[in-house]
């Protein structure tokens, strides 16, 4: 088996995720032999740093022993079982594991099977809150420009991704949609705060207008990861929790990307000092292994629905692989690597050396801003540095940089013009290196014409 080999046998099958699969003509794929912590290697042998941690799920490195062997020791016992009328260890001793780990006032684990699932598990919880508290007019969900919570119809719904969506809008329910706080568009001088603070204005007035059909706001906390690593001051976080509470709104916070370590605190909502009255887990709650979601909710978000059967609050939302067993035993695993090993603390050295790794990057004449929240690390490409012109998208130049990577053994995959790392926690600081090193010929490379 090489590399050609299979890329044929797959081109005559297959149909790939967030891919004009036309492209494979120009970009081949490349076929994945196996992964070795931060590596992955290909049928011919080469060899790739993942810095995108495989679509931000990989926390600990490919293949990684420990969990491996929690996941082969559960699939022994039992892969898994009904999660109605049944219950089993690995479930429970995660969502107590959660609730002491989450934001205080997270007391409810429901267990979705990926992302998207845990977003339209929050997004109808707190619809049927507000239907269950006589406040059916509550139906409407405020977001954030430039959102992304997922690909379902109702997690595309809340998202702001204008091509992945346009095709669909017939689907799709209507939601307000705010302007981000997305820090790149600061003034010059001004802080991140005060930005944040400044475009914190606009979800104000709306709130204040609309509350009355508004269920509830749902954002990424501190970094919007699809549209392009773009990051806010925890402020606006602090600022959103006081407005909510002042006119009965619910929070939704969406920690599938940033949750667990990536933003340099294990959950992004701590940095506010913030409990959100939903939270959406995903990607790293099982360190790439396997798919698995949860919503963490409020106990009095629980009760309302808690009554006798004949009363019909129940919330019937179920998947066939909710509670999935062997995915909640690599999640104990994941947290426990948290537990016993100083994580955070070591991803407070790695994200420094990334920053010092990368400092010349703002200089280069194509670079509008290296900007960096914790363990993300995101470099904007532009045409014109001082108007912040952006490129023509059709010029693909992200491409470029994702071509020259890969002949350089790196896997770096950015966002239109974005160029970012997000590498699983086990990178050392001569790999960081490696990348900056990579990257930064990679731009060269693409801005070059
Ligand atoms: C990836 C992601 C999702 C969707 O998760 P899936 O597992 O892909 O369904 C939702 N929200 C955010 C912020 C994400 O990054």
């Amino acid at each position: 088996m090489n590399n050609a080999t299979l890329k044929e046998r797959d081109l005559a099958v297959l149909w790939h995720p967030c891919s004009q699969m036309k492209d494979y003509e120009k970009y081949p794929m490349t076929p994945i032999k196996k992964g070795d912590g931060v590596y992955l290697e290909d049928f011919d042998g080469n060899r790739y740093i993942d810095a995108v941690s495989s679509w931000w799920v990989n926390i600990f490195g490919h293949a990684n022993p420990t969990i491996a062997q929690a996941m082969k020791d559960q699939v022994d016992q039992l892969e898994h079982v009904i999660f109605s009328g049944f219950t089993h260890e690995p479930a429970i001793e995660l969502a107590e594991n959660l609730v002491k780990i989450t934001p205080p006032g997270l007391d409810r684990v429901f267990y979705g099977e990926n992302g998207s699932s845990a977003v339209e598990i929050a997004l109808k919880m707190s619809i049927h809150y507000w239907q269950l508290m006589d406040k059916p007019e509550k139906t409407q969900f405020v977001t954030l420009e430039n959102g992304y919570h997922g690909e379902t119809t109702g997690a595309l719904a809340v998202s702001d991704v204008g091509l992945y969506k346009e095709p669909y809008e017939t689907m799709m329910f209507d939601v307000m949609t705010v302007p981000s706080p997305d820090c790149y568009y600061r003034e010059e001088g001004e802080s991140w705060e005060e930005y944040s603070r400044r475009q914190f204005v606009h979800m104000r007035k709306l709130i204040e207008e609309k509350h009355e059909t508004v269920a509830a706001v749902i954002l990424e906390p501190l970094v919007q990861c699809a549209t392009g690593m773009r990051m806010y001051h925890p402020v606006y976080l602090t600022e959103l929790r006081k407005l909510c509470d002042e006119y009965g709104v619910h929070l939704i916070a969406d920690e599938i990307a940033v949750g667990f370590g990536r933003t340099g605190t294990l959950f992004a909502c701590e940095q506010a000092d913030i409990t959100p009255d939903f939270m959406c887990l995903s990607k790293g709650l099982t360190a790439g292994f396997l798919p698995l979601s949860v919503m963490m909710t409020r106990e009095e978000i629980f009760e309302a629905f808690y009554d006798d059967y004949e009363t019909l609050k129940a919330f019937l939302h179920s998947h066939s692989y909710t509670g999935y067993a062997t995915g909640c035993a690599v999640a104990n695993a994941t947290l426990k690597i948290f537990r016993e090993q100083p994580i955070i603390e070591n991803n407070q050295e790695l994200a420094k050396h990334m920053a010092q790794a990368t400092a010349h990057f703002a200089d280069h004449p194509n670079v509008a801003e290296v900007r960096q929240t914790g363990m993300i690390l995101a470099a904007e490409m532009v045409q014109d540095k001082k108007t912040r012109q952006g490129y023509d998208w059709k010029e693909r130049r992200g491409m470029r940089v994702y071509e020259y990577a890969l002949s350089r053994g790196a896997l770096l995959r950015p966002l239109g013009n974005v160029v970012y790392f997000m590498p699983p926690y086990v990178i050392t600081p001569e790999e960081i290196d490696k990348l900056a090193d990579i990257a930064w010929k990679g731009i060269q490379l693409a801005t070059k014409d």
